[in-house]
């Protein structure tokens, strides 16, 4: 039997795990709307106070210390198992792959990486954070001297186009389409639901607020996911 189930995770998968979200009762955002201008591309481009910031919010960024939860771990298992068409994950904390999780469609990217918005050059977080801590409040590109940020997608951002063709490609060729952990707000990766559903797949949402996909679903579950993934995908 070939793999049947495609499914995308978002921030609140990772909750159980010690990292907030953005919209949840807790989220980032909830508590502090303002935080969501250090996301923005043109904002970060325009002010280096708000990089300096941002690369101290990177450096005691949860992540780092976070543990992968029984819901990322019921993931890794349904791949194991032979049964999963394609993991997509809005997340950028690397808890899938350290779950277990082999492929990962990372839609809006990796906090593990940082690109030079001048000339592209790709490097390691670990080497950033560590010129951050020496005393290089905004390190520049050590290639062309070009801003540098983490590998993420921020608003403003356009998705890498190979990694949406292929989510889009698993949303269309699945039975069954999971949304985890997701507020589905955030486009194109809420719009893979919608695609799914139009296209004959059974939608099954699990989180734990309503989201304008709901009406679609044929499932909605609102329990918290760690507890109720690993039953729900052992089936
Ligand atoms: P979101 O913050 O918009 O929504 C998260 C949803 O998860 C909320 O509706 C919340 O009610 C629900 N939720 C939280 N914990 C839950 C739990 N234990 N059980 C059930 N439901 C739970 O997140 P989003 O839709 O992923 O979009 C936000 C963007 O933020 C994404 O682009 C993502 O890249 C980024 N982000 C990522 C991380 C991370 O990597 N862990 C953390 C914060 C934000």
């Amino acid at each position: 039997m070939s793999p049947s189930i495609t499914v995308l995770t978002g921030a609140g998968i990772s909750t159980e795990s010690g990292i907030p979200d953005f919209r949840g009762p807790n989220g980032v955002w909830t508590k502090d709307p303002a935080a969501q201008q250090m996301f923005t591309l043109q904002n970060y481009v325009a002010d280096p106070e708000l990089r300096r910031r941002s690369w101290q919010n990177r450096r005691a960024h949860a992540a780092w210390t976070a543990e992968p939860n029984a819901g990322h771990l019921a993931l890794a298992d349904l791949e194991l198992a032979g049964r999963l068409r394609a993991l997509i994950t809005q997340n950028i904390d690397g808890l899938h792959q350290r779950a277990g999780s082999q492929e990962v469609i990372e839609l809006h990217g990796t906090l593990y990486g940082v690109e030079c918005l001048g000339c592209g050059d790709r490097t390691e977080m670990s080497d950033a954070l560590a010129r951050v801590e020496a005393g290089e409040q905004d390190p520049p590109c050590l290639l062309c001297g070009g801003i540098l940020k983490s590998a993420t997608i921020s608003f403003g951002q356009n998705l890498d186009t190979a990694v949406l063709r292929r989510a889009q490609s698993a949303a269309l060729d699945c039975v069954t389409f999971f949304a985890i952990g997701t507020s589905l707000t955030v486009q194109p990766a809420a719009g893979l639901a919608r695609l799914a559903a139009r296209n004959g797949a059974r939608l099954v949402i699990v989180n734990a607020e309503p989201t304008p996909y709901d009406d679609l679903a044929e499932r909605v579950i609102r329990e918290p996911i760690g507890q109720v993934l690993p039953a729900l995908l052992a089936g």
